[in-house]
């Protein structure tokens, strides 16, 4: 018998349970509500229709986020699903191949979007924390080795790792990864859904850690806190192409400023605040036997041998957690998890444990 169950993301809240409105939702960062004051600057957004490119503060947010990261160029899209297939599909051709580590949230997590959608292959290589292994990476490199086998076209980096554990690439492998990639002339793209926190994490400015990549995509709708919107960040050239592409992939969206003008509060008052995300998975990395010092940022991989009823016993104290693995938990700190929360969180999830060890 397979002991994998279909990942379990009910919330009882919703379900009706019996914990409605007072859950402490640890399964993932995308789960946090807006703010008052981000309700109230979505309300007052100045709005047009962003397909004829005319909504103002969609067009603020982009030009902010493409300054941030020095581009020239970013593209407003629904989710970072989305804004991947754009990016990676202007890097790689159908029949060609995409290398990302084998559990990067590219390959694992969107449903096989590349090869359905775009036609990408991959290959990839393995760390346990999701990092870059270069010696892999090389070895895996096929730009040009004939016509019998597949054209590698680019190299994905995943920054924080999110299935790693929130982990920071290091300076010296996204350094040695753009060195690898232009002496082999393929792209790199780098999947920056959670960039924020690796920023916040090393003090790194969003610039030097983009510098590694030709495509970046980043989420405001992860530790950001703003209820949907991914970005796609490039030349004008590349946006362009993307731009086509969202409308053809049906992302075509109107009057989106009200969504923008929640990415921009965002990116006014969630930014530095990601610190006490990471202090607060330390705190809960510490009650789950698992050493914060390899906590990076927002996320704690905590293994348990049970994860399914370990996930169950904590849901029916109130304590949402995510299994991503048979043997392993997922805990996710943000916006609405407030220190009082992280305290709570970690007596019951130290115990649950305890008892299920
Ligand atoms: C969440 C996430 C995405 C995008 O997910 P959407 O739910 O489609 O917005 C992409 N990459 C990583 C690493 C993520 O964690």
């Amino acid at each position: 018998m397979c002991s994998r169950e279909p990942l379990s993301t009910q919330n009882p809240a919703i379900a009706g349970g019996p914990y409605a409105g007072a859950v402490i939702d640890l399964r993932s960062d995308t789960v946090s509500r807006p703010t008052e004051a981000m309700r109230a600057a979505m309300a007052g957004a100045e709005v047009g229709d962003d397909v004829y490119a005319e909504d103002p503060s969609v067009l603020a947010l982009e030009e902010r986020v493409a300054g941030m990261f020095e581009r020239e160029a970013a593209l407003f899209c629904p989710t970072g699903s989305m804004t991947n297939v754009l990016a990676i599909r202007l890097l790689v051709p159908a029949g060609a191949e995409l290398i990302c580590e084998a559990r990067a949230h590219v390959v694992r997590a969107e449903l096989g979007a590349h090869a359905a959608v775009s036609g990408v292959t991959t290959r990839t290589w393995q760390h346990p924390r999701g990092l870059l292994d270069l010696d892999q990476i090389d070895e895996l490199l096929a730009p040009d080795l004939g016509p019998f086998l597949v054209r590698t076209a680019a190299v994905a980096v995943e920054n924080t790792h999110n299935f790693g554990g929130g982990s920071v690439q290091t300076a010296e492998g996204l350094k040695g990864l753009r060195a690898l990639a232009e002496r082999c002339g393929v792209g790199v793209h780098l999947d920056g859904a959670r960039i924020w926190n690796a920023h916040v994490a090393t003090g790194t400015t969003l610039a030097e850690l983009a510098e590694v990549a030709d495509t970046v995509s980043v989420c405001l709708s992860k530790g950001l806190g703003a209820p949907v919107g991914s970005l796609v960040v490039g030349t004008a050239e590349q946006v362009a192409e993307s731009r086509v592409w969202r409308k053809r992939l049906g992302g075509g969206w109107r009057q989106a400023g009200v969504l923008a003008a929640a990415g921009l509060h965002a990116l006014d008052h969630h930014v530095e605040r990601l610190a006490d995300d990471h202090a607060h998975a330390r705190v809960l990395a510490d009650a789950c036997g698992v050493d914060p010092a390899g906590v990076d940022t927002n996320i704690v991989v905590v293994p348990c041998a049970d994860a399914a009823t370990a996930v169950a016993v904590a849901r029916a104290e109130g304590v949402l957690v995510a299994a991503v693995g048979a043997r392993t938990l997922r805990l996710v700190t943000h916006l609405d998890v407030g220190p009082a929360d992280v305290r709570t969180a970690a007596t019951v999830l130290a115990r649950v444990l305890r008892e299920a060890a």
